[in-house]
């Protein structure tokens, strides 16, 4: 009598991956141009935008630091759930 054995292999794995990022954008600019003469103007600029020459603190289009304009964070969460199946 032959004894016959059948393995059947079977790997099931799933996993979880989960990226985030955060994009930090500095948009309008908030800095008092009136301050001086107790007003409250600003310059409009609605974006920062690294001036180059290696200055990348100060706006290029408004010339103001970038601490005068306003921080925007953006941040995603991407989740994947991936199944996979071996020995089929
Ligand atoms: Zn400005």
């Amino acid at each position: 009598m032959k004894k016959r054995q059948v393995v059947v292999k079977q790997r099931k794995s799933s996993y979880t991956t989960t990226s985030s990022s955060s994009n930090i954008r500095y948009v309008e600019c908030q800095k008092n141009h009136a301050a001086n003469i107790g007003g409250y103007a600003v310059d409009g600029c609605r974006e920062f935008m690294a001036s180059g020459g290696g200055d990348a603190l100060t706006c290029a289009a408004c010339g103001c630091h970038r601490n005068f304009h306003r921080r925007e964070v953006e941040t995603e969460v991407v989740s994947h759930v991936q199944y996979e199946a071996y020995g089929q």
